[in-house]
């Protein structure tokens, strides 16, 4: 169900600007922070500072993993990150529909796998369970599925993971911790996980719905000469700035020479999930949705969001969820190199399309009419061509022996 109305919230791909901020392409100048606790910096930015002065300056793919995953004052301890209450909204939030097609997607996706008796299905990043929740009750279609499906949730953040616990199992006498698993007479079993390696051996069908986006980036900036890494540095009044550090191999790009100050983006992570997939060694399909552009493009994607608004990356740390675009072009070829054969990407809106979303919610209103401007309107934002629909993709990843996947063939 929409919990909250879809046109207030903003999303990481299309967050209303603040008052006087710019869009995350061009940076905002640094401002001193507000927030309460500003005067003297959070721990988190009190811990930062105290690492710069010993160890030097951080490389954004470290200041990033610090502001998401510092074990105190990481932004993924935050208990209300995504909703209407909290700093962004994703599209199984927007609408029920989305759970649902993908949940179909799946189940065709099984069904192309050859229906393998035991197959893992695995949701990176999870989030509220809004995907996995509407995933599983459209899968109710089709039994064998569910009695051959085992749910593998990859989760880093403990309050979002005791969130999922509660939506997926919550008439389940066992409360399922890291590593233990949890079964209901209507849901395949449960069992959530630190990384994709624990996930047990098997045929898999792994979702990702905008989970990349949130894995640290690496910037260099092209200095006129040379590519730079771009670091996070302190003045001598403790303000974080970005600045250009030490020289860096910029790999394919490295022949190219832009214009001063130009900036590429690398995320070493995809390649190393797509070497955790290979590493499996089982029939495996993949299914990403996140923003970011179709080709190769340079550019600083990297932006706060908080209350559904655009941010500084450097105001808040810890406080403000932190993400850069998704590279699909890079994301293909990083597939392909471990092996994989990859379909898309595709927009959203052309994905969703394709699974029959019109039809879908033309079934919903009808059978809901008091619900029916909710309902369009849900879809229409995740179709909208210069909002989700067009800047979300989907990309298909599968064992090259397998045919092309549904919606992109
Ligand atoms: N897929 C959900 C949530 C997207 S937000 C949705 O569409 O609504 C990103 C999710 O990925 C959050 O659940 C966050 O806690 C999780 N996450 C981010 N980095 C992670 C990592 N390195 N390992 C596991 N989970 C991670």
């Amino acid at each position: 169900m929409c919990k909250h109305d879809p046109r207030r919230d903003g999303s990481r791909a299309e967050p209303s600007p603040l008052p006087g901020a710019q869009p995350p392409q061009a940076r905002i100048p640094f401002r001193p922070l507000t927030e309460p606790g500003a005067a003297t910096g959070s721990g988190l930015l009190q811990r930062l500072r105290a690492r710069i002065a010993c160890k030097g300056p951080l490389t954004i793919a470290d200041y990033m993993q610090a502001c998401l995953a510092d074990p105190s004052g990481g932004y993924w301890q935050k208990p209300t990150s995504i909703g209407a209450a909290g700093d962004f909204i994703t599209a199984p939030e927007i609408s029920q529909i989305f759970g649902e097609l993908i949940g179909l997607w799946c189940v065709l996706a099984w069904q192309g796998l050859g229906r393998p008796a035991c197959v893992r299905f695995v949701e990176l990043g999870p989030g509220r369970a809004t995907l996995m929740r509407d995933a599983l009750r459209a899968a109710r279609t089709m039994p064998a599925f569910l009695a051959a499906a085992s749910v593998h949730l990859i989760e880093a953040s403990a309050p979002l993971r005791a969130m999922q616990q509660r939506v997926l199992i919550s008439s389940s006498p066992t409360a399922a911790e890291h590593g233990a698993t949890a079964c209901t007479g209507a849901l395949p079993a449960i069992t959530w996980h630190a990384e994709i390696a624990d996930v047990p051996p098997g045929p898999a069908i792994v979702v990702a719905n905008e989970f990349l986006d949130a894995l640290p980036i690496r910037q260099l900036v092209f200095s006129g000469h040379d590519w730079r890494e771009r670091v996070v540095a302190a003045d001598a009044g403790g303000a974080l700035l970005f600045a250009p550090g030490a020289p860096a191999d910029a790999g394919h790009l490295a022949k190219q020479a832009p214009l001063p100050g130009t900036i590429c983006e690398l995320r070493p992570g995809e390649e190393a999930l797509f070497a955790a997939l290979a590493r499996r060694g089982a029939p495996l399909v993949a299914l990403c949705l996140d923003y970011g552009p179709a080709e190769e493009a340079f550019g600083d994607t990297l932006q706060g969001v908080a209350a559904h608004s655009y941010c500084d990356p450097l105001a808040a740390p810890g406080a403000t969820d932190l993400t850069a675009h998704v590279q699909f072009a890079a994301l293909r070829r990083k597939a392909c190199a471990a092996g994989f054969a990859a379909d898309g990407p595709i927009p959203q809106a052309e994905f969703l399309g394709r699974l029959g979303i019109a039809e879908r919610a033309a079934r919903l209103m009808a059978a809901n009419p008091q619900r029916a401007a909710e309902i369009e309107a849900g879809v229409a934002r995740l179709m909208s061509p210069t909002g989700m629909g067009g800047l979300i993709k989907a990309l298909a990843v599968r064992s090259a022996h397998l045919p092309p996947l549904p919606a992109f063939g």
